[in-house]
């Protein structure tokens, strides 16, 4: 599925303290964005926000031409993947997969169809009778983005997934993820304080800095004509 986001004078305050400052965006339909910034910009709660997470103090969020502000999290047709990827200890990897739909009203047959598609498309058919402590952190990386692939949601939303990953393996890691979008066409967004990883995986990159968007485009585009030294910065271009 392929749904655009957009938010619209978005600001978000907690306390009196405003982290997003009445901020503009909009997020089209298929494609893999990569918000990206320091620390404390405000990247993860601008994807709680989106993900039904957290509240929207002004302005409007609207997912699929629908205004979602007040839609609770569940309704959103958003799975998101986070850096801590706790898998329950004690289960099987298809029991971890399968464990968010057996909540649902769903047969089992459809179950067992999607766990089984899932695991398939990253490549952990084999672990699937495995417990978490009998795998490496790229095979459990991977069976959490599991979990949220057999929810089959409009929308993806990655939060550093990729953090407490050796270099190797979060390189490894970023391909597979890529891979997942093209086979999956969906729209993701996908966080990362890491310019490479921006500058890798997406199709476009907006560059966050206080809660202000400080420049979106492609990353060919902020390479070759960024707004700003920050922005020049943060690329890496030689301006
Ligand atoms: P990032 O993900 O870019 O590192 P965050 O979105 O986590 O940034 O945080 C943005 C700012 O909002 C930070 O200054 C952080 O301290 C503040 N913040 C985040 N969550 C809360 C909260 N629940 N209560 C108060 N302040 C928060
Ligand atoms: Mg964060």
């Amino acid at each position: 599925m392929t749904t655009p986001i957009r938010l619209r004078n978005v600001t978000k305050r907690f306390g009196a303290v405003e982290v997003i400052r009445d901020l503009d965006l909009d997020i089209e339909p298929g494609q893999f964005t990569v918000f990206v910034g320091p620390s404390g910009c405000g990247k993860s709660t601008l994807l709680r926000m989106i993900a039904g997470l957290e509240t929207i103090s002004d302005g409007d969020l609207l997912i699929g031409g629908q205004r979602m502000n007040d839609t609770p999290a569940s309704k959103r047709g958003i799975a998101m993947v986070f850096q801590s990827y706790a898998l329950y200890p004690h289960m099987s990897v298809r029991k971890n997969l399968a464990f968010g739909l057996e909540t649902m009203r769903m047969s089992r047959a459809e179950i067992d169809r999607r766990v089984n598609a899932a695991a398939e498309t990253l490549q952990i058919t084999q672990l699937l009778e495995r417990r978490p402590k009998a795998l490496s952190g790229g095979q459990r990386q991977r069976v959490a983005i599991g979990r949220s692939i057999v929810r089959d949601p409009d929308i993806f939303l990655f939060d550093e997934p990729l953090s407490n990953l050796d270099a190797e393996l979060r390189v490894q890691m970023r391909v597979e993820i890529s891979k997942l979008h093209e086979r999956l066409g969906n729209t993701m967004i996908y966080v990362t304080h890491d310019q490479v990883e921006a500058m890798t995986m997406a199709d476009r990159i907006v560059v966050l800095k206080g809660g202000q968007v400080m420049q979106a485009g492609t990353p060919l585009e902020l390479y070759n004509s960024p707004a700003n030294r920050f922005v020049a910065g943060f690329i890496g271009s030689p301006k």
